[in-house]
């Protein structure tokens, strides 16, 4: 089971992600949460990255493909594992086939998210993420119980720098030119599956794992 999460920013990679791996117990590999992580404790690749992800722009090949090597060989990873993020260009696409072939593995299996432009705008605009524990939620379509406050610990939920409007348009823009064609080299690899990414993430996750479960779930490490 290794997929990769396709999609444009705000599809909703991060939350379906983190579904997939209650339900299947394979871990998600977010290379922008890695990269968050490092910003915050100002590591040479977070000092590096930071004033690019608040750009917008995307963090050079070379260190996100450091990132997934190193994650790769966890041993967490032996039995699967769901890319949130990564890969994002057609760089990142080739080493991580590198990758997975030199470890024996099959190549991944890319789930593309289509969500409308203006779904998008609205979606990123309103994600909000607990500071403690990660929870995603939106302040139109999934607000939280108290206003600014996660349901699970109450920690504080924050917005992402960069989801501010002027460095969404960036944000899209990236990934139009470099992510989008990554949509082609699955699918010229027949290993793509296109999933409608509108409605309540509730909507989208059964569409999802009916989608997923013939393919790749199938008795592989189930929690029940
Ligand atoms: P995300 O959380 O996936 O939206 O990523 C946030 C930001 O981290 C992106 O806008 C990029 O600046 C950076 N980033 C995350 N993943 C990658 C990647 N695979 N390649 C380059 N930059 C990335």
């Amino acid at each position: 089971m290794r997929l990769v999460l396709l999609g444009p920013p705000g599809a909703g990679k991060g939350t379906q992600a983190a579904r997939l791996v209650e339900k299947h117990g394979v871990p998600q590999l977010s290379t922008g949460d890695m990269l968050r992580a490092a910003v915050a404790a100002k590591t040479p690749i977070g000092l590096r990255a930071k004033e690019i992800m608040d750009a917008g722009a995307l963090v050079p090949d070379e260190v996100v493909i450091g990132l997934i090597d190193e994650r790769l060989g966890a041993s967490d990873c032996a039995h699967g594992f769901i890319l949130d993020g990564f890969p994002r260009t057609r760089e990142q696409a080739e080493r991580l086939e590198t990758l997975l072939a030199e470890a024996g593995w099959p190549g991944a299996l890319a789930v593309n998210l289509r969500v409308s432009y203006t779904d998008l705008i609205r979606r990123l605009t309103g994600r909000r993420t607990c500071a403690v524990c990660g929870e995603i939620y939106n302040i139109h379509h999934r607000p939280p119980k108290r206003a600014g406050r996660c349901d699970r610990d109450a920690g504080e939920l924050v917005q992402r720098a960069d989801d501010r409007e002027e460095v969404i348009q960036e944000r899209l823009n990236q990934y139009d030119q470099q992510t989008k064609p990554l949509v082609d080299f699955y699918r010229q690899r027949q290993a793509l599956v296109e999933i409608e990414g509108e409605g309540s993430p509730d909507e989208l996750t059964a569409r999802l794992l009916g989608e997923l479960e013939p393919l790749v779930f199938a008795g592989a490490g189930k929690k029940s």
